[in-house]
């Protein structure tokens, strides 16, 4: 028998309710590696205020040692109460690790998918109608350009404060996440809605004609190009319309927060973030939750669902993460509720109950 190939994986599970929906996924992925010829090596690390503790710092060294000699990162939350941020432990805590984390291996790509199920429509801000349509979309937004990295100044002119952010981007950042967006579209539904605001903006001109290039490598992919303000429209209004949304950094960060909140929790949501090397950490947006820890409450969908992807884009096991999600679908179908997604009288579950349903279905 050949020998079985081993993937290092660096589990960060960080603060708060990480460690307990991280638990629940590492029982996921343990079924995995049971049934799949390849073997999978955890290497837990510290991060957030869980490695204060320890190093005095978010993001320590080790850490990142551990991570530079892993194949992928799986990462928890990071973060203190509210109500505490001031003290050292939790000054700074999410800036320290999650950018720290982001600058040390340059993730230029960010995926996230969004995905509202019919049967969780009375949770989402959008009607039973548009539900109905389907919302399955994949944004894809470019994370170490434009306006958030570009030069910043302020300074007084006739006698009045003033402000600027420049925005640049290179044909080259544009090209490597809309390769990126187009690959994933080829393994969903093949079609790419670019958005930019090239009516107005010189960066989303260059933005336009690079992808336009890029696309013709993907000749079976669709592709076309919304302007930002419309796409923010129909984004609530039709979203049945789009498949993968490409887009730059500012507008990724707002059109991928309002795309968040259409499930209805956070608890559902994961994320990815990849680097030019396909590089990735993978993770569920949400925080800590400080508000349910210790409670049983944390819903593990988000971080059984990041650990979904990482196996797909980081290891490209199409099948495994394809029977986890629907693992998770067919748990949901079947009326399993934490209490972040149960409507009003439904009866609810704990973590490892919503767990181990979504177990029982992976049978590969
Ligand atoms: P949060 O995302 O932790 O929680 C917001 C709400 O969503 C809470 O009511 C929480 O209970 C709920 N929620 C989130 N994930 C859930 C899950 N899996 N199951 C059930 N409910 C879930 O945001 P917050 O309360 O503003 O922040 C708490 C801490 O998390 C802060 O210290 C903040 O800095 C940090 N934070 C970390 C990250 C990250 O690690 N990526 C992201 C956002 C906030």
């Amino acid at each position: 028998m050949a020998d079985r190939e081993v993937k290092i994986i660096a589990v960060l599970a960080g603060d708060g309710i990480g460690p307990e929906v991280m638990k629940e996924a590492l029982r996921v992925l343990d079924a995995v590696s049971k049934r799949n010829d390849c073997e999978f090596e955890i290497r837990e690390g510290l991060i957030g205020g869980a490695a204060f503790d320890e190093y005095q710092e978010h993001f320590p060294q080790a850490t990142l040692n551990l991570c530079k000699e892993s194949d992928a990162i799986l990462f928890g939350s990071v973060g203190g109460p509210v109500s505490e941020l001031d003290k050292p432990k939790w000054k700074n805590c999410e800036i320290n690790a999650l950018l720290g984390i982001r600058k040390a291996f340059s993730f230029n790509v960010n995926l996230r998918p969004v995905r509202v199920l019919p049967e969780l429509s009375k949770l989402s801000p959008l009607s039973a109608e548009i539900v109905k349509q389907g919302v399955d979309i994949l944004f894809v937004r470019e994370l170490v350009g434009g306006i958030y990295f570009g030069e910043k100044k302020r300074f007084v002119r006739d006698g009045m404060r003033v402000a600027s952010d420049l925005c640049e981007y290179s044909e080259e950042q544009i090209a490597s996440v809309s390769h990126a967006a187009f690959k994933a579209a080829t393994k969903r539904r093949k079609k790419v809605c670019s958005v930019d605001k090239a009516n107005v903006l010189t960066t989303s001109k260059l933005w336009r004609e690079v992808v336009n290039e890029v696309s013709k490598d993907y000749p079976e992919i669709e592709l076309e190009h919304m302007l930002v303000d419309n796409c923010a429209m129909q984004l609530v209004r039709t979203p049945s319309q789009f498949d993968v949304i490409l887009t730059e950094n500012l507008f990724g960060d707002i059109l991928s927060d309002a795309g968040a909140v259409l499930p209805g929790s956070l608890g559902l949501l994961s994320s990815a973030s990849i680097n030019q090397d396909g590089f990735g950490l993978y993770e569920p947006p949400g925080g800590s939750a400080q508000d349910i820890v210790g409670k049983d409450l944390a819903n593990p969908i988000a971080q059984i669902l990041s650990l979904a992807m990482l196996l797909r884009f980081s290891f490209g096991y199409q099948e495994e993460a394809n029977a986890i999600e629907l693992a998770v679908t067919k748990t949901l179908r079947d009326g399993l509720r934490t209490a972040d997604i149960a409507a009003g009288g439904e009866k609810t579950v704990s973590t490892s109950e919503m767990a181990d349903r979504v177990l029982s279905y992976l049978a590969f």
